[in-house]
């Protein structure tokens, strides 16, 4: 399982990595530099959407790259606008800014919702944010976030979000006051292990911050893009945001990701935002395929139906194993474990063959290419059952 070829050293080790290179991708598996094949139900944190090196995307990225590759973003490229109306078209906003990363598009999210507030409220420029939220790594992302880990790290951190609790909409009024200019979260909270936001809570939150004069932002880089069975998560709820991220999924495995906004809500002015790469035709061309693909009714229904699928397996596993509750939407679905076996589960996955998260000790996170097969379903539960069942034999022994 080790790659002797490669030498690690040379790359910041900011996180811990198994010893292995990843050479080849094709669908829902990955090859490393030794032949091993890999199950893959993490499709680099739900951004493969359409699976490892689809040829819809490969080939869309060959034809642009002959095209054209960067004319600069002061001006037009027509991938660029060509996704740009697909996403209006497809959404209930009106206009679109591209970025190159999640935390980009929500930086521009949160300069967006300050430039209303100081247009169009007094200078309000605080966003009211989520316990156990994630919205990215730059310093206001992280800012915005409430994960526990951030808090200590890179102080003094950018000031104007306080905390609320998801599913808690007294908690939300609370915070309300003179400098508030918007509520911001995710319909479904994917780092903290897939805590959604209730139907009913967003709906609460919509009806709440339109009476007050407040934008809504949806961080939609791991909901949207049919991640949950509808093209965007806010959609199970009925609701209607200001404004809404997208990343990850939108790429189809490439570097993009987007701001859009309602009409009202999009009042950047000459000069407040740019992005050398933003745009460019190569990833835009890329968003395209993807987006005219998942938007078709079908597919959508099909995603929905795989996710019934996954899920009812993993309620089965959860019940011969003795687990917990399994949770999320469409094809992001968290399994409780019950106790803290999330790393030993990933671990001995990784040794059969299996590539999965957990994203808190106690949980899994399940987020495979939206065409995911029922046989590839089948042959991961088949692993997980193994290895639980090891686990849970070692555990009878210790
Ligand atoms: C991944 C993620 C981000 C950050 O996106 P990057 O592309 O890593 O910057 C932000 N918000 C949510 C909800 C995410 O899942």
């Amino acid at each position: 399982m080790t790659s002797p070829h490669y030498a690690f050293d040379a790359l910041m080790d900011v996180t811990a990595r198994p010893s292995i290179v990843f050479v080849k991708g094709d669908g829902a598996f990955l090859r490393d530099a030794d032949g091993r094949r890999y199950l893959d139900f993490v499709q680099g944190w739900a951004v493969n959407c359409l699976g490892h090196s689809p040829p819809l995307v490969a080939d869309a990225l060959a034809h642009q790259a002959r095209q054209l590759l960067t004319p600069s973003p002061a001006y037009y490229n027509a991938p660029s606008l060509e996704l740009a109306a697909a996403l209006v078209a497809n959404s209930a906003f009106d206009e679109v800014y591209f970025t190159n990363s999640g935390a980009e598009a929500n930086e521009g999210a949160i300069k967006l919702a300050r430039k209303y507030g100081a247009l169009h409220r007094g200078g309000a420029f605080e966003i009211i944010t989520f316990d156990g939220a994630f919205h990215g790594r730059t310093l206001a992302t992280m800012s915005a976030c409430g994960k526990k880990a951030f808090e200590p790290l890179f102080e003094p951190k950018v000031p104007g979000f306080p905390k609320a609790q998801l599913n808690d909409i007294a908690s939300v009024e609370r915070l309300i006051g003179p400098n508030t200019v918007a509520v911001m979260l995710e319909p479904i909270q994917g780092e903290a292990g897939v805590w959604p936001a209730t139907d009913q809570f967003l709906r609460e939150l919509r009806a709440l911050t339109a009476a007050r004069g407040l934008l809504l932002i949806v961080d939609e880089i791991q909901t949207g893009m049919g991640r949950t069975g509808k093209l965007f998560g806010h959609e199970h709820a009925g609701i209607a945001p200001d404004i809404m991220t997208l990343g990850k999924g939108i790429g189809g495995g490439v570097p993009l990701a987007a701001v859009l906004a309602t009409a009202a809500a999009s009042c950047f002015e000459h000069g407040d935002q740019g992005s050398t790469f933003g745009g460019n035709p190569l990833m835009c061309a890329a968003g395209l395929v993807v987006l005219n693909h998942l938007a078709q009714p079908d597919v959508l229904a099909g995603i929905a139906a795989t996710g019934r699928l996954l899920e009812g397996e993993l309620q089965r596993l959860s019940a011969r194993h003795g687990l917990g509750e399994v949770r999320g939407r469409g094809l992001l679905l968290a399994l409780e474990l019950g106790r803290p076996i999330g790393a030993a589960v990933v671990a001995e996955a990784l040794r059969d063959g299996l590539l999965l998260n957990a994203p808190r000790p106690d949980s899994l996170r399940l987020m495979p290419a939206l065409n995911v097969t029922r046989e590839e379903i089948n042959q991961m539960i088949a692993i997980l059952d193994v290895v639980l069942t090891r686990l849970g034999a070692a555990r009878c022994v210790a």
